[in-house]
């Protein structure tokens, strides 16, 4: 009588049992249903999915929420929000700016961007020209140079994507001037380098200032791109915070556990909000799957509502 089944079930140690089991299978659907990913690229920038694709993605990938972050773009918003709503993913309109710096590169991240508004889209439009004339520029040094490529050439390599000059790149290989893309920056295209032109970037104060105008949420990209120390990162983060940061990517697919460590502590000591992304760009770099990284990323969705809560007080 004492091994029948609903006995067992009764003693305090089987019911421990139970909801070992019952958090268990909980936790491994809850596991997947809450994770998000803010930060994607569409073909609007530099990925090779549509905005579209990408909301099928994240819904596939069972995410939660999604953010929509293109360089120095906000015109595949429209459809990713449309296209999230259908899959039932949270859409965040977000973007990625472009930031001059002297060393390294510095990438500001802004999300729920109210769209349209004037003022950003008259500095994107801005930046874009700026763009153009420096991939003109380009042009010319690699002619000067030996280098004779057209612009059907370079533009060939980026399809709908805005030529930068990863396709400078390929079209040089193409054409037998170098033997690879690396050998391209190398020879020509790299920062410093013969044919490098430097092009018109805003500043820190004045991407934290726009985001926030467009009644936005500012986040520091990939914090180890900006090559500083642990205290010199430490200082220029303490002082973005002035100006309007609110949040730091920690979590992401190229960070080594340390780099996690270490700014989560900062985010921490400064009060800031610790965000997490990918950088998924698609077919451009397949290694690296929306939400998942390289298969160890975990963005809880509790992130979401953190981040919400710093949007500026008129928005
Ligand atoms: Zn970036
Ligand atoms: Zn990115």
């Amino acid at each position: 009588m004492y091994l029948s089944f609903p006995n067992i079930g009764a003693t305090p140690a089987c019911l421990t049992w139970r909801r070992l089991i019952a958090f268990f299978v909980q936790a491994q659907s809850e596991g997947y249903r809450r994770m998000i990913d803010l930060h994607v690229h569409s073909t609007f920038s530099d990925g090779s999915l549509r905005p579209t694709q990408l909301a099928e993605e994240a819904a596939k990938a069972g995410l939660h929420a999604v953010a929509l972050t293109d360089h120095d773009t906000v015109d595949g918003i429209p459809e990713f929000l449309g296209a999230c709503e259908r899959m039932g993913v949270l859409g965040i309109p977000g973007i990625e700016l472009s930031i001059d710096v002297p060393r390294g590169t510095l990438h500001m991240l802004g999300y729920w961007i109210d769209l349209p508004h004037a003022e950003l889209e008259q500095i994107l439009r801005h930046l874009r020209t700026a763009r153009e004339e420096r991939n003109r520029q380009i042009m010319e040094r690699l002619y000067a140079l030996g280098c004779n490529l057209t612009w059907e050439d370079v533009k060939a390599f980026a399809g709908e994507e805005v030529v930068g000059r990863l396709h400078f790149a390929q079209a040089l290989e193409a054409k037998g001037y170098v033997k690879s893309k690396d050998e391209a920056f190398e020879r020509f295209l790299g920062k410093g380098k013969s044919a490098y032109v430097n092009r018109y970037r805003l500043s820190v104060e004045q991407s934290l200032r726009i985001i926030r105008a467009a009644g936005g949420v500012a986040a520091l990209a990939h914090p180890f791109t900006l090559e500083l120390s642990p205290s010199a990162l430490r200082a220029a983060v303490a002082e973005w915070k002035n100006y309007g940061l609110s949040a730091i990517e920690v979590f992401y697919s190229e960070h080594t556990p340390e780099q996690e460590r270490q700014y989560l502590a900062l985010s921490k000591e400064l009060d800031l909000v610790a965000i997490g992304g990918s950088d998924f760009h698609g077919a451009a770099n397949p290694a690296i799957r929306i939400g998942r990284g390289f298969g160890s990323l975990v963005v809880p969705d509790e992130i979401v509502d953190c981040l919400r809560a710093r949007r500026p007080v008129a928005a």
